[in-house]
Parts: structure tokens; C-alpha cells; sequence
């Protein structure tokens, strides 16, 4: 599967996700998405990401999340929507799952290098 191809099936990936959260009353915005070679540069100077970043990949999304009028910020509030997204693809990763620095609102799909 050529890089394009993969972050196509992302794109798939997540419309999947979004339909299933939103028919279990969750609502989203976007957060996250693309980010350039020098925002993740600029991003990983400031603590805040990694260089090597899968969102330079265009193969990860942060979303905001929403439920009855409320924002969610707290990775666990993320946990259904992450167990569904992993069981999308054997790629599928979530950053709820990240031991240094959980990141419920984030989801990417591995290019198998260790990346998530
Ligand atoms: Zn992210």
C-alpha cells in the first residue's frame, strides 16, 4: 500500500469513526489534522509534539469532542471511541493508549515504524 493510498484509508478510517460516535450522541469538531514539516518542528520545540509526527503524514486527526452541550477533554471520556477506532484496522492507534503523555483526542493510523 503506497502512502497515498493509506492516508486515503485514514480518511476512511475516521468517517467511520465520526458516524459511529455520532450515533451514539457524541458531536466533533476538528482539531489537529496536517501539520507541515515546520509546524512540527515548531510544535515538537515547545513540548507539545514530535517531530517525526504521523499528522506530517496527513495519517492522524485530534477531535474535539462534544456531549450533551459539553466539551470533553479527559482522555477517558475518549475510551469507547478509541476502542472502536482500534478495532477498525490493525493499524489503528489511539492516544489514549500512550504511556508518557495520554492523548484521548488522538487517532492515527501506524505505518508500521513504531510511529503512533
Ligand atoms: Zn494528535
Amino acid at each position: 500500500m503506497t502512502l497515498r493510498e493509506r492516508q486515503s484509508l485514514f480518511v476512511r478510517l475516521v468517517a467511520d469513526l465520526i458516524r459511529y460516535g455520532s450515533e451514539r450522541g457524541y458531536e466533533f469538531t476538528w482539531g489537529r489534522a496536517y501539520d507541515s514539516p515546520e509546524e512540527c518542528e515548531r510544535l515538537a520545540e515547545a513540548g507539545k509534539g514530535i517531530r517525526n509526527s504521523l499528522h506530517g503524514d496527513r495519517l492522524a486527526v485530534d477531535l474535539n469532542l462534544f456531549r450533551g452541550g459539553d466539551f470533553l477533554t479527559d482522555s477517558a471520556a475518549y475510551e469507547p471511541l478509541g476502542k472502536y477506532w482500534k478495532s477498525l484496522h490493525p493499524d489503528c492507534r489511539w492516544g489514549g493508549d500512550f504511556i508518557k503523555r495520554k492523548d484521548g483526542n488522538h487517532f492515527s493510523l501506524s505505518c508500521g515504524d513504531g510511529r503512533a
